[in-house]
């Protein structure tokens, strides 16, 4: 699709490619959250928590441009239309995505876009889901004993032009991060096993990372397909594979629920202190 721009005016505005971060409001960047202040529009995605959109001033314009597995709100290409048509009437538009805009976030897509249509843009990164993952699961995704490196792959796997390097992914040397992987869970325990990866090996699925709704299922690569079929599993959802997983047990620090109920006695404490006040 072509977009549309207004020959002969000049656009007044900028776009900011905003990274939200994987959902905890307080993994937000500082600049983000200045830039947030700014906006006279806001263009966000499903995956950006309330909680940040909290954070978004009263007289800003909100448009929620999301997109989930199978329902699309918007297609991209209004997207992009969306974000050009408003530079071109609004001074700051913020386009506010979840986790990293450039970490299958389509962020190169959508800038291509305002470059073939001459618009002032900037980018600011967010902690992607695979950090913001790893980190509240107690999973740290290199280890010098466990893996050298790591590897973040889509679980899409329907690019017939780009078919998976399962023979890549298997290397037992290395952890490897899968986003959007629940719906092919038993595509992804095939293609790696058939390619040589031990059924043993720990994956980790953590479904609502960083919030207080967060959940892991811990099992072994074999058990991918029964893990992502957990009645409790929500979305959104990330699988960890290798070796790395093991440590969940013993630096996994993050309890939700424990967290909840600390604040919340916390909250009784106030009440009651004024209470007696
Ligand atoms: N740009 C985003 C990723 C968008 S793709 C980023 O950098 O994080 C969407 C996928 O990200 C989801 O299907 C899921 O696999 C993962 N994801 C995003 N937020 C998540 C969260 N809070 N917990 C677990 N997975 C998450």
């Amino acid at each position: 699709m072509e977009v549309v721009t207004l020959p002969g005016q000049r656009a007044g505005g900028k776009v900011w490619l905003v990274g939200a971060g994987p959902g905890d409001v307080e993994l937000l960047t500082l600049k983000a959250y200045r830039i947030l202040q700014t906006a006279d529009v806001v263009l966000y995605d499903a995956l950006v928590s309330a909680d940040i959109m909290a954070l978004v001033p009263q007289s800003a314009e909100k448009i929620p441009v999301g997109k989930r597995a199978g329902k699309h709100s918007a297609a991209q290409d209004e997207i992009n239309q969306l974000l050009v048509t408003k530079a071109f009437t609004k001074q700051n538009v913020v386009r506010l995505k979840g986790g990293d805009p450039f970490i299958f976030g389509r962020g190169g897509e959508e800038l291509q876009t305002l470059v073939e249509a001459g618009l002032a843009f900037e980018v600011i990164p967010g902690i992607t889901a695979a950090s913001g993952t790893s980190a509240y699961a107690g999973i740290p995704l290199t280890h010098r004993d466990y893996a050298q490196g790591v590897t973040f792959i889509t679980g899409h796997c329907q690019l017939e032009s780009r078919p998976m390097d399962w023979n890549g992914y298997a290397n037992p040397n290395n952890t490897l991060v899968i986003y959007m992987g629940i719906l092919n869970a038993g595509l992804i325990r095939n293609g790696l096993v058939n390619a040589g990866r031990s059924e043993n090996t720990p994956v980790a699925i953590v479904s609502k990372a960083t919030t207080q709704e967060q959940r892991c299922f811990i099992g072994t690569l074999g058990q991918l397909e029964k893990l992502a079929a957990e009645p409790e599993l929500k979305m959104p959802a990330l699988m960890i594979i290798g070796e790395v997983v093991e440590l969940a047990d013993s630096l996994n620090w993050f309890h939700p629920d424990a967290d909840k109920s600390q604040k919340n006695e916390e909250l009784a404490i106030n009440f009651h202190s004024e209470l007696a006040l």
